[in-house]
């Protein structure tokens, strides 16, 4: 029989990796305790709808990337092509803002997308989520950031720069909006085939294109900075002066856009030296309008989303993070010590300590290969000798220093 292998696009994390993602998982958990976040893990499959709602029938998610299938009691399911509005469905579902309380959380996972596999570009991929839903106020789009910088800083990332934008509200947007129809419509001809296509869907999409000519022509295009109306202007205002508060750094980048009409006012990306110039590591803004999209509830919401695979790869790049290694390895030299050897295994790891061995018998030097290669920082060895004594050798690796322990109590 042939051996079977894994989906296209679905990826081991083998044990070598595995540290690097529990590094970064374990930063998560440290930062969100300093800044009272909550985790939630909703489910990895919703109702279609709530994706088709929440992200938008026209962007390329929900029209080309969507795992969705209609499951055996004819439901339509798709697996979460992205957490926020899954989050948004639970903290709905479960009024987790009742009473007018704000609800901050992270979620970590999988996400899946049915994409062209390429290099870091997966169909199974990970994301860090960060939501606080509840609290229109800058201090907490600045919160939020702040969250984010010392996340990316507690993995050892380094020059960090917020872009910042802010995309206005439904008050002063719409008029905006008409001015960008008009400037694009009389440059139609210019633009490629992808914005001609968004002008009449999501105008302000052709804003983030990176066609070279479609780049030139946005240069002189309107910037919603100059038509925000007094509040959204306060509310910028104020997310730069309690930035500045913190000193983190900023640059206000009137081209970062979100495509969607539920996103308002702040939107962010953050840089980071160890990737180049044009590429951020994170991104996300504020969507007080996805909630009365999802569920009717006028809910104001800021959050952003982290991709763990591309961490995974700077931080891999960047140091070695070295797997834990046992305190003890067990060398076993006699089939007569085999069950002390397991008594007293189960003796140290009840004790706390990390405990190797393979339950097999050797040579002394087969075995002592073995303990060498686990990386263990002490081997006992145990064989006939030692239970005829009733005291095992205990080798410390490093320092080649040998020591004896009391073997009674595991003998019967
Ligand atoms: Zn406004
Ligand atoms: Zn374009």
């Amino acid at each position: 029989m042939s051996t079977i292998n894994s989906i296209k696009g679905f990826k081991d994390i083998l044990p070598a990796d595995a540290p690097f993602w529990q590094f970064i998982e374990k930063v998560v958990r440290d930062v969100s305790r300093r800044y009272d976040f909550e985790e939630l893990r909703p489910p990895i499959a919703e109702k279609t709808e709530i994706f088709a709602r929440g992200i938008g029938e026209a962007t390329d998610i929900v029209e080309k990337e969507m795992y969705s299938f209609v499951d055996k009691g004819e439901e339509r399911i798709t697996l979460r092509p992205e957490a926020t509005a899954g989050i948004v469905r639970s903290v709905l579902e479960h009024h987790l803002t009742a009473g007018g309380r704000a609800v901050r959380l992270f979620c970590m996972g999988p996400m899946f997308r049915y994409e062209k596999p390429q290099k870091g570009r997966q169909r199974q991929f990970h994301q860090i989520d960060v939501e606080v839903l509840g609290d229109a106020g800058p201090y907490v789009d600045v919160e939020v950031l702040s969250w984010l910088n010392d996340f990316l800083h507690g993995l050892g990332l380094t020059g960090l720069m917020i872009n910042l934008n802010s995309l206005g509200c439904p008050e002063c947007r719409p008029a905006f909006r008409e001015l960008l129809v008009k400037f694009f419509t009389a440059r139609v001809e210019s633009l490629c085939p992808d914005c001609q296509r968004r002008l009449e869907m999501n105008p302000l999409r052709i804003i983030d294109c990176k066609n070279e000519k479609c780049r030139e022509i946005v240069k002189d295009a309107p910037i919603m900075l100059d038509h925000l109306c007094g509040d959204c202007t306060d509310h910028f205002n104020k997310v730069k002066e309690l930035l500045d508060l913190l000193g983190l750094k900023y640059k206000v980048n009137p081209f970062l856009v979100r495509g969607l009409d539920y996103y308002t006012r702040t939107a962010f990306e953050v840089l980071s030296d160890d990737l180049g110039s044009q590429s951020a590591v994170a991104g996300g803004g504020r969507y007080d309008g996805l909630c009365k999209e999802l569920g009717g509830v006028d809910i104001p919401a800021i959050g952003f989303a982290i991709g763990m695979e591309r961490l995974v790869m700077l931080l891999k790049e960047k140091a070695a993070i070295e797997a834990q290694t046992p305190d003890y390895y067990l060398a076993v030299l006699s089939e007569a010590a085999l069950p002390v050897a397991f008594k007293l295994a189960k003796d140290l790891r009840d004790n706390g300590h990390h405990v190797a061995g393979d339950w097999e018998v050797g040579s002394l030097k087969s075995r002592m290969k073995k303990a060498d290669k686990s990386g263990a920082a002490k081997t006992i060895m145990i064989g006939d000798d030692e239970l005829g004594r009733k005291q095992a050798v205990v080798r410390d690796m490093q320092a080649h220093e040998q020591t004896e322990l009391d073997l009674a109590p595991y003998m019967a």
